[in-house]
């Protein structure tokens, strides 16, 4: 018998959708105008940072000397990197996180969708919606939310995120138990304030809830009011697991390191959250290779904190570029301020699909349609300022003349 659950998750179809629709268009359209341009893309184009490159040759050199070979890796990370993050990315914003409260993985989408197996599954959970599908996918497969139904899962509380709200939303009057929060926010672009995140962390505390805090994208936020970590928040390690990652940050997306922080004070009925992770990871990681982890450490080198901060700087360059260009085109937008995503609203009340043909016809621009992200997606769409500055450019120069 197979996984009941698993069968009655819808399938994805948003990128396939995209790919099938892009396709079309090519065979009958590429010769008779000019090249698509592609600004839906959720993945980063600027190579690795040579800080990165330079301490993975290094690393590999070891592995070929019996002096410095280096087999399983600790489980939780090496503690070089484990205290390289501590410090840079916690104790230079002036929050105290211990080396070993962070717990080094293969990435932030495992991490999100492996954390729901700490949680029974009685927990009512919570997302915003539009969302990164993983929080809600990752907890269906384990039946955590019931059947689908009429395009929605019985048990999931959903928090709109609407131009009414800022696309930020406030904590629900009822109660959830688990709930995914992740900012700058993808597919929206926002980054929520300190008093925004207060508001969340009192929710989380007053109910005995659990955030799981996606801050995949902190280290695009610009402004230094807006919160880095979510730790920056009074009583946040009482209630909050934060995922991070080197993918958007560092260009690792096909390297592959994270890191995920369960503070040793976040207990429930009586049991350690950071007890219970170290126990499932021992059970089912082995652990992400060393020649990544040097590599993932060299990013706080001098060199490798200079390159990273060109290449965020680069796309911020073309995020800014995307929301003024929409902004002078008479198009509501948000985002691309402190995140590499552009949200906006769909002109003259079109639909999402409707919007990505009619900008794939007319400027042969790709971008991906908002209500994919969930129902109040519904006549948005997200650009990325993930391309090359001429393609941003171009497509830019296109969308201005329709
Ligand atoms: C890209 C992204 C991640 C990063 O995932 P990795 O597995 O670390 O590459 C995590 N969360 C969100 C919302 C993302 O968009």
């Amino acid at each position: 018998m197979l996984n009941s659950h698993a069968l009655e998750m819808p399938s994805s179809y948003l990128f396939s959708e995209i790919g099938k629709r892009v396709s079309a268009f090519q065979e009958k359209h590429e010769a008779d105008g000019p090249r698509i341009i592609r600004m839906g893309i959720g993945d980063v184009t600027r190579p690795l940072p040579g800080a990165c490159v330079e301490a993975m040759r290094k690393a590999a050199d070891e592995q070929a000397d019996a002096a410095t070979f280096q087999g399983y890796p600790p489980g939780e990370g090496y503690d070089f990197l484990r205290g390289a993050i501590a410090e840079h990315e916690y104790k230079r914003r002036g929050v105290n996180i211990p080396a070993d409260d962070i717990f080094v993985s293969d990435g932030a989408k495992s991490d999100s969708a492996n954390i729901q197996e700490l949680f029974d599954n009685d927990c009512v959970v919570g997302v915003t919606d539009p969302v990164y599908p993983v929080y809600v996918d990752s907890n269906a497969w384990s039946g955590r939310l019931g059947s689908y139904s009429g395009g929605q899962w019985e048990r999931l509380v959903t928090f709109p995120c609407t131009r009414e709200n800022g696309y930020v939303a406030s904590p629900p009057d009822g109660h959830v138990d688990l709930l995914y929060l992740c900012f700058p926010n993808n597919p929206t672009g926002t980054a929520a304030t300190a008093k925004q995140l207060r508001e969340w962390v009192d929710y989380a505390n007053k109910h005995g809830a659990v955030i799981v805090y996606d801050a995949a994208y902190r280290a695009y936020i610009a402004n230094p009011d807006i919160p880095r970590t979510i730790y920056e928040i009074d009583g946040a390690k009482d209630c909050a697991i934060e995922i991070c990652s080197f993918s958007k940050s560092a260009g690792f997306t096909g390297v592959r390191c994270s890191w995920t922080v369960v503070p040793r004070e976040l207990r429930r009925g009586g049991a350690s959250l950071r007890a219970l992770w170290t126990r499932r990871q021992a059970t089912k990681f082995n652990g992400v290779p060393y020649i990544v982890q040097r590599a993932a450490e060299a990013v706080y080198s001098p060199d490798g904190r200079r390159q990273c901060a060109e290449t965020i700087a680069y796309y911020m360059r073309n995020a800014l570029k995307v929301r003024q260009a929409l902004t002078d085109a008479g198009i509501e937008a948000t985002g691309g301020e402190n995140a590499p995503y552009v949200w906006m609203r769909c002109p003259n009340g079109m639909d999402s699909w409707s919007f990505f043909d009619y900008l794939l016809k007319e400027a042969r621009v790709v971008g991906t349609p908002g209500s994919g992200f969930g129902a109040c997606g519904a006549g948005y769409f997200r650009l990325t300022a993930f391309g090359s500055s001429e393609d941003t450019d171009e497509a830019m120069k296109r969308i201005a003349l329709l």
